[in-house]
């Protein structure tokens, strides 16, 4: 017998049909022996709907407040499926967060999860029940309603099944596991049986969109097995664990590409120590996340930084750079948010050389020029032209055989 929890998406119980095919997964689970805590998103797109409604009261509604309206999207889909559960005949008990004492700080929109108060929930399975716990919510020291960030259900199925040391952790979506790529434009792309949280996160922060990244880097440090699996078909998905040896053996198991991104490039700054540092100090005051960033000395001691920003911050980027610019004095700025990033992911990179070459000729070969490089142990990035995207996504899933099944 184990503790399982299982984690339904919005898509995962959008209307009653799907409510009770997701609860007859869950008895199915409990039936064979097991202790079950269900956690549930806001019903299709709930949350949405919720911030829109509270647009059209004002531009600028308090974050408290907002977090008090989209909760309730959550607390609507647990008293439902606590209902579907019992239409089935058995035993189930809904929770708000801050009924089971989901404790986070105060950054309301965004806040973390501090603790988890367990007992309760223990309580109720020791007695038999099913637990099924609203996501995405909290409560913070001052007893007001948080939320976790966009995604954020599946903060709370990752930090109830480390701190209730659950045995699995089943993410049901509306995909069938973590594909190579996107099959909506590489339709070739495979499922992969197994990823590392690692090569997980990379994919998740490029835009594969199948979990919360945090929720991977938490799952990770708990080292709490996930299986991200669909919710309409019985298929086995993907297991998200640490890394064993024979993940080694394969050089690239993914491949992304994202037009999230817009870059800026700052030509002719005066190349002494300090301008680097004031440049992206005046970024991150005005909370801009940089990811990629270049810099070469050009002539005359004038160097041209390039970097890249979220699309929807290139505004507020471009405001900054400009007004640093006022001390630093380069000669110009320029952006282009017509630009995509491909990426290739592998922990076995780090035993193996040449991929780095194989991603740039096959490039080379479609004719793809290539704007900015970065890398990491795991992972090389390429910012190319956003008309491309799907062109070279695809080609070097082909390059790198991904499509193929290993042994
Ligand atoms: N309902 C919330 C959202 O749409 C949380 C979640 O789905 O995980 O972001
Ligand atoms: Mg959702």
């Amino acid at each position: 017998m184990g503790l399982i929890v299982q984690k339904f998406g919005g898509t995962s119980v959008a209307d009653a049909q799907r409510i009770k095919g997701a609860a007859q997964r869950v008895v199915q689970t409990y039936r064979e022996g097991n202790q079950v805590v269900v956690v549930v998103s806001a019903r299709g797109q709930t949350t949405d709907e919720l911030f829109s409604l509270a647009h059209e009261i004002t531009d600028n509604p308090a974050a408290r407040e907002l977090d008090m309206l989209v909760s309730t999207g959550e607390q609507v889909s647990i008293a439902l499926m606590a209902m579907a559960i019992h239409a089935m005949g058995y035993e189930a008990i809904s929770f708000t967060g801050a009924q089971v004492g989901i404790v986070t700080d105060s950054h309301h929109t965004k806040a973390r999860i501090l603790t988890i108060n367990t007992k309760k929930i223990k309580e109720e399975l020791n007695k038999g029940r099913i637990v099924v716990v609203a996501g995405y919510q909290g409560v913070d020291a001052y007893n007001n309603i948080t939320t976790l960030g966009r995604g954020g259900s599946d903060a709370t199925a990752v930090a109830l099944a480390a701190l209730l040391k659950a045995d699995l952790c089943d993410i049901f979506t509306d995909v069938d596991g973590i594909y190579t790529a996107d099959p909506r434009i590489v339709p070739q792309a495979r499922k992969l049986d197994r990823i590392s949280y690692d090569e997980l996160l990379e994919l998740a922060s490029l835009g594969a969109q199948v979990m919360q990244a945090r929720s991977i880097e938490f799952a990770k440090k708990y080292n709490v097995p996930l299986r991200v699996r669909p919710s309409f078909n019985n298929s086995a998905g993907t297991i998200v664990c640490g890394e064993v040896k024979e993940m080694e053996d394969v050089v690239v198991s993914g491949a992304a590409v994202t037009k999230d991104e817009a870059k800026i490039t700052i030509r002719g700054v005066p190349d002494r120590p300090g301008q680097a540092a004031k440049i992206f100090k005046e970024l991150a005051r005005s909370n801009v996340n940089v990811d990629m960033i270049i810099q070469n000395i050009s002539s005359h001691s004038l160097a041209d930084i390039t970097f890249t920003v979220p699309k929807a911050e290139l505004k507020a980027a471009l405001e900054a750079t400009k007004r640093i610019n006022e001390e630093i004095r380069a000669q110009e700025i320029s952006s282009d948010s017509k630009i995509a990033k491909l990426s290739v992911v592998g922990i076995g990179m780090r035993s193996h050389c040449g991929v780095a070459e194989k991603m740039f000729s096959t490039l080379a070969d479609e004719k793809i020029n290539i704007q900015m490089i970065s890398t990491s142990e795991i992972k090389i990035s390429c910012v190319i032209d956003e008309a491309q995207a799907e062109q070279a996504l695809r080609a070097v899933h082909k390059a790198f055989e991904l499509d193929k099944v290993r042994a």
